[in-house]
C-alpha cells in the first residue's frame, strides 16, 4: 500500500485536508469563543459601572451593609448577573449569590488588583464558592477620588461552555463530513487520473508474458494520456521488431536445420554453443548432449580442435580437410571467428566432402580404366603396324593375318566406344524409352532365335522354359533385347562346349521375373556384386575380349524401366543372372 502511487498522491492531499480542517475549526472555535467572552465582558463591565452607580450612594450614606445587600440581591435578578461588592480592603460588603460573611477577603483576585488600581479588571477562573468557571468585570468605585470599593459583576460560563461544546460538535462534525468528502474524492481523483498508469502495468506485465496488446490505453489528452500513447507506439514497435525478429530466428532456425553442412559454435573457453542437424549426423551426437560439453568431447577430432585454436589464437579465418571418426567421413572444415557478434566465438562450419571425394574416385576410376582399355588394343594395334612396316608386308599370308588382327582389335575399340556412348547416354537419362505391353514369350523368342546361331557356333544348346500366358509387360522391347542379348551372350562366352543354357520367365508378385541360366564356369562370391560395375572384369588372364560394360548398362537399362537385376552363381557349377519387369 505505501508504495503504490495512489498512497503517494493521495495520502499528502488528504493529510492536507484533515490538518487544514481541523486547524480552521479550531480557529472558528476559539474565535466565537473569544467573541462571546468580549462580548459578555463588555455587558459585565457596563454592568459591573451601574452597580457602582447604583450602590455609590449607600456606600457612602449606610454604614448597613444589609441594605446593600438586598439591593444588590434585586439589581442581579434585573440584570441576571452575579454582584459582588468587595471593600477597597479586600473584604467583601454584599454578593448576590452567597452570603458575605462567608466568603474570604478578595484583595488578591486578579480583577478586583486590577480595579483598585483603578483600572477595569476581568478574569475567567472557577470560583471556589460556586464551583463554577465564572467571568468577571470589575469596576473601581470611585467617591472624591478615592476608590473606596470595587463593584464587581459576573456570570458563569457554564451555558456558554456549554453552547460553545455544542458548536465545536457540530464544526467538527462538518469539518469530519468535509473531510470524509475530500478524502474520497481526493482517492477518487488519484484513482481516475492513476487508472491509465494502471492499465499501463498490466500491458507491461503482459509483455513480460510476451503478449501484446496495442489496444488505446486512454484517449486523454493529457500528460498521462501522451505517455500511454507513448508507450502504445513503443508497444507497437518492439512488436514489430521481435515479429521480424522471430522470422529472422526462424529463418536462420530452418537454414541452420535444414542445410547439408555441419554447423559448431564454440565459445572463447572451447564450450559447443550451438550444434545443428547435420553436426549431431557428423559426430554421431545427440544436440542436448553436445550443447554445454568441449568441443574436444564432442568432435573426438584434434585436428578439428587444432583448427579451433588456430582461429581463436590468430582472429582469421581458417580451413582444412579432415577425415571425422566414427563414420570415416570426408570434411572441409572451416573456422571462422565471430568478433563482432560473439567475442571469443568461432564459428564452425563442415563440409561433408565424402559424396564428392567418392565420385571424384570414380571418375578417376573410370579415366584410368578407359585409358587402360584403350592402350591395350592401340598397343596391339601398334605393334603389328610396326611389324607390317619392318617386313611383313613382303609376306603377304602374315600380313593377311596381322591385317586381320587388326582388325578384330579395331572392332573391339570401336565397340567399347560405343558401349561407353552408351551408358553415357544412358547414365544422363537421354535414353527415350519406347515403351509398349509387350508378351515376355515374343521377346524371349525372338532373342534366343536371333543368339541360336552363335549358341551352335560355340557348341551350345540356347532354350526357352516358361509358361504359357505369361503376364504383359510395359517396356521398350529394343532395350529389353539388349539385355537378354548381353546376358546370354555372356552365358555363351563362359559356359564350354556341350554346356546348356535357358532362359526363363514366370511371374512373381506383380512382376515377371526373367532368368538366363548357363551351366559355365561360374562366377566367385567376392564378385556377384561387383560384375555390376563398369569395366569390372572378373579374372582380366582370362579375359573374352569383353569391355566389362555391358553388365552396367543392363543393369542401367532394367532400372530405368522399375525393374531390378541380380545375379546368383557357383563356380564351376553355373551362372543365372535374373531380372524382373513390372506387370502391366
Ligand atoms: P564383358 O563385356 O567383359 O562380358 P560384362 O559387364 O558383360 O562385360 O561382364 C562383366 C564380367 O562379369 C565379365 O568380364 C565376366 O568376368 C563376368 N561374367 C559375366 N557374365 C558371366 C557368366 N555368365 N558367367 C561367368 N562370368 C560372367
Amino acid at each position: 500500500m505505501r508504495n503504490t502511487l495512489l498512497y503517494r498522491i493521495a495520502f499528502p492531499f488528504v493529510l492536507l485536508i484533515l490538518l487544514i480542517v481541523s486547524a480552521l475549526s479550531l480557529y472558528y472555535v476559539s474565535f466565537i469563543r473569544n467573541a462571546y467572552i468580549e462580548s459578555f465582558s463588555k455587558n459585565l463591565e457596563t454592568d459591573s459601572y451601574i452597580v457602582a452607580d447604583q450602590t455609590l450612594p449607600l456606600l457612602i450614606d449606610s454604614t448597613d451593609n444589609k441594605i446593600i445587600q438586598e439591593d444588590i440581591v434585586k439589581t442581579s435578578e434585573l440584570l441576571n448577573v452575579r454582584i459582588t461588592i468587595i471593600k477597597n480592603d479586600g473584604s467583601i460588603l454584599a454578593d448576590s449569590a452567597m452570603n458575605p460573611m462567608e466568603m474570604e477577603n478578595h484583595s488578591n483576585r486578579k480583577e478586583v488588583l486590577a480595579s483598585l488600581t483603578g483600572k477595569v479588571g476581568s478574569d475567567i477562573r472557577l470560583s471556589e464558592s460556586l464551583n463554577q468557571k465564572m467571568l468577571y468585570v470589575s469596576v473601581p468605585v470611585i467617591f472624591e477620588g478615592q476608590i473606596i470599593a470595587v463593584s464587581r459583576t459576573s456570570i458563569s460560563l457554564k451555558s456558554l461552555e456549554q453552547k460553545i461544546g455544542n458548536l465545536q460538535k457540530s464544526i467538527i462534525g462538518t469539518a469530519g463530513i468535509t473531510a470524509i468528502l475530500a478524502v474520497i474524492i481526493a482517492i477518487f481523483v488519484t484513482r481516475q487520473t492513476l487508472k491509465p498508469l494502471k492499465q499501463l502495468t498490466s500491458v507491461v506485465s503482459q509483455l513480460e508474458k510476451g503478449e501484446f496488446s496495442n489496444r488505446l490505453l486512454t484517449e486523454r489528452n493529457d500528460e498521462i494520456g501522451k505517455i500511454s500513447q507513448a508507450f502504445i507506439q513503443l508497444v507497437n514497435r518492439l512488436k514489430n521488431e521481435i515479429e521480424g525478429f522471430k522470422l529472422e530466428r526462424s529463418t536462420l532456425n530452418a537454414v541452420l536445420t535444414h542445410m547439408t553442412d555441419a554447423v559448431l559454435i564454440v565459445d572463447s573457453n572451447g564450450i559447443v554453443q550451438l550444434c545443428n542437424p547435420s553436426a549431431e549426423k557428423i559426430f554421431s551426437i545427440k544436440r542436448d548432449n553436445a550443447i554445454g560439453k568441449t568441443l574436444v568431447e564432442v568432435a573426438r577430432n584434434h585436428q578439428l580442435v587444432e583448427l579451433w585454436k588456430e582461429c581463436l589464437d590468430s582472429r582469421k579465418q581458417k580451413s582444412t580437410t579432415l577425415e571425422i571418426s566414427p563414420n570415416k567421413l570426408f570434411v572441409q572444415g572451416i573456422t571462422t571467428p565471430m568478433e563482432d557478434v560473439f567475442p571469443g566465438g568461432v564459428l564452425i562450419v563442415m563440409q561433408d566432402l565424402t559424396k564428392l571425394r567418392k565420385l571424384e574416385k570414380v571418375r578417376s576410376d573410370f579415366v584410368s580404366n578407359v585409358s587402360h582399355e584403350l592402350r591395350t588394343p592401340l598397343a596391339s594395334i601398334k605393334a603389328l603396324t610396326e611389324t607390317l612396316q619392318e617386313g611383313a608386308l613382303e609376306d603377304p599370308p602374315a600380313a593377311r593375318r596381322f591385317l586381320g588382327r587388326m582388325e578384330i582389335e579395331i572392332d573391339n575399340l570401336t565397340q567399347m566406344v560405343q558401349e561407353l556412348l552408351e551408358l553415357s547416354k544412358i547414365e544422363s537419362g537421354r535414353v527415350p524409352l519406347r515403351k509398349q505391353f509387350i508378351n515376355p514369350s515374343e521377346i524371349i523368342d525372338r532373342v534366343v532365335e536371333r543368339m541360336q546361331v552363335q549358341a551352335i557356333r560355340s557348341g551350345l544348346s540356347l532354350i526357352s522354359e516358361y509358361p504359357t500366358g505369361l503376364p504383359q509387360v510395359l517396356a521398350d522391347p529394343e532395350r529389353i533385347s539388349q539385355v537378354f542379348v548381353n546376358l546370354i551372350h555372356n552365358a555363351i562366352k563362359f559356359t564350354r562346349p556341350g554346356g546348356k543354357i535357358t532362359v526363363h520367365a514366370y511371374s512373381d508378385r506383380g512382376r515377371v521375373v526373367f532368368k538366363v541360366e548357363d551351366q559355365g564356369i561360374g562366377i566367385e562370391p567376392d564378385s556377384l556384386q561387383r560384375i555390376f560395375e563398369r569395366f569390372y572384369k572378373i579374372d582380366k588372364a582370362r579375359s573374352t575380349g569383353g569391355t566389362g560394360l555391358g553388365l552396367s548398362i543392363s543393369k542401367h537399362l532394367i532400372e530405368i524401366h522399375g525393374g531390378k537385376i541380380w545375379v546368383e552363381s557357383e563356380l564351376e557349377k553355373g551362372s543365372s543372372f535374373f531380372f524382373t519387369l513390372p506387370i502391366a
